[in-house]
């Protein structure tokens, strides 16, 4: 399946000089939906995950799929305030200012393997944010997977060490 011709490019998009790469158009197609997931699980499938971690939103849609194709648990990552019972947070900076994530204190206990999984890979700060929250509660991050990576960002550098696997690449 090639999948780059199911992802649409749209160029200016959210600000000037941005080529947003958008998965709906993969998404809607049930097909590709379903190769896409299978060959993002099927690299782990022998690795025994216990937890799939989806940051929101698109790592929602991509993550939980991927989860239940593994067999394997989905905890989301989320925005300060979103998550209802007690959480931790970590925050990171951005180009301007600063984010934060939280997940919920209980998500991950202490041994457990687990997968990232987002729909892509930038300049990283997303997925080292997430590292942090699931290595402060213990957990082991056994691989992190990507439907896209951005190479020309350098995202990959930054997670030096982790097992990263991207379905396809600009
Ligand atoms: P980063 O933390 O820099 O790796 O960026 C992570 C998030 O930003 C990704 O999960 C995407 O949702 C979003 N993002 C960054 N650049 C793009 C792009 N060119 N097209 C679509 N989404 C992007």
């Amino acid at each position: 399946m090639n999948f780059k011709e199911k992802i649409r490019v749209v160029m200016d998009f959210p600000e000037p000089g941005i080529r947003f790469k958008d998965i709906t158009t993969l998404l809607k197609d049930g097909e590709a939906f379903q190769a896409a997931i299978n060959q993002l699980a099927g690299s782990f499938k022998d690795q025994q995950i216990d937890l799939v971690v989806g940051p929101e939103a698109r790592g929602f849609a991509v993550g939980a799929p991927v989860a239940y194709a593994l067999g394997a648990g989905f905890i989301p990552v989320r925005k300060p305030g979103k998550l209802p019972a007690e959480t931790i947070r970590h925050q990171y900076s951005l180009e301007y200012g600063h984010d934060a994530l939280e997940v919920h204190k209980d998500a991950i206990l202490p041994g457990q393997r687990v997968l990232i999984v987002d729909d892509l890979l930038a300049t990283g700060g997303t997925t080292l944010a997430t590292i942090a929250l699931i290595e402060e509660l213990g957990g082991e991050v056994a691989g992190i997977t990507f439907m896209i990576e951005l190479s020309y960002l350098q995202g990959r550098e930054r997670l030096a060490g982790y097992n990263v696997v991207s379905l396809v690449s600009y």
